[in-house]
């Protein structure tokens, strides 16, 4: 399994394009159900919100396309789908705090309040952040496409060589099939 990236800098786009399910790596899709969602974003940590309702989960699978395909169009250096980016953009529109008139118990005060969005909008606002930072900033430079025979993953590669979304994963199956290659070579059919 692929493991988890702390949320907010720029490896949450990576962990929220690998929500999808994989067959290669045998993973559901964590977008699927509310629970699902929230294991996944237990697992990431950091300001996610926990709670999406299944409704908006649909919302947020679409993100997820989007956000895929940026990260795609950034690993082959071409122009990004418009769409993608437009999408992007709409999920993450700002939910500016404003300023509220209280009073103390002395005297007038300014609080901020902070407007009542929903949960997918946070996530939203938090992916469109966070995509912005990869795309722009030297982590690009670590953005893969994981190379383990049908995965859909990616990683952010932590060392030169790194090309699996997972050691144990499709890293494994790689040597493995590679063993049974060489092997196959060494002994041919008679
Ligand atoms: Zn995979
Ligand atoms: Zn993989």
């Amino acid at each position: 399994m692929h493991r988890p990236t702390p949320s907010g800098g720029p490896s949450l786009p990576v962990a929220f394009a690998n929500t999808v399910r994989c067959d290669a790596c045998r993973s559901d899709d964590a977008l699927a159900t509310p629970r699902r969602y929230r294991a996944w974003a237990r697992r990431v940590g950091g300001e996610l919100p926990e709670r999406i309702p299944a409704d908006d989960l649909a919302a947020l699978r679409r993100l997820r396309s989007a956000v895929t395909a940026l990260l795609r169009s950034a690993i082959e250096r071409s122009a990004p789908p418009r769409s993608a980016l437009d999408r992007l953009r709409a999920a993450g529109r700002a939910t500016v705090p404003r300023p509220v008139l209280a009073w103390s118990g002395a005297g007038w005060v300014v609080r901020e309040a902070v407007p009542d969005v929903p949960s997918r909008r946070r996530v939203g606002e938090m992916l469109q952040e966070a995509t912005t930072s990869l795309l722009t900033g030297p982590h690009r430079e670590q953005l893969r496409a994981c190379e383990g025979k049908g995965c859909a993953h990616f990683l952010l590669a932590r060392t030169r060589g790194q090309r699996w979304c997972s050691a144990t994963g499709c890293g494994n199956r790689a040597r493995v099939a590679r063993h049974y290659e060489r092997a196959k070579r060494r002994r041919p059919d008679r």
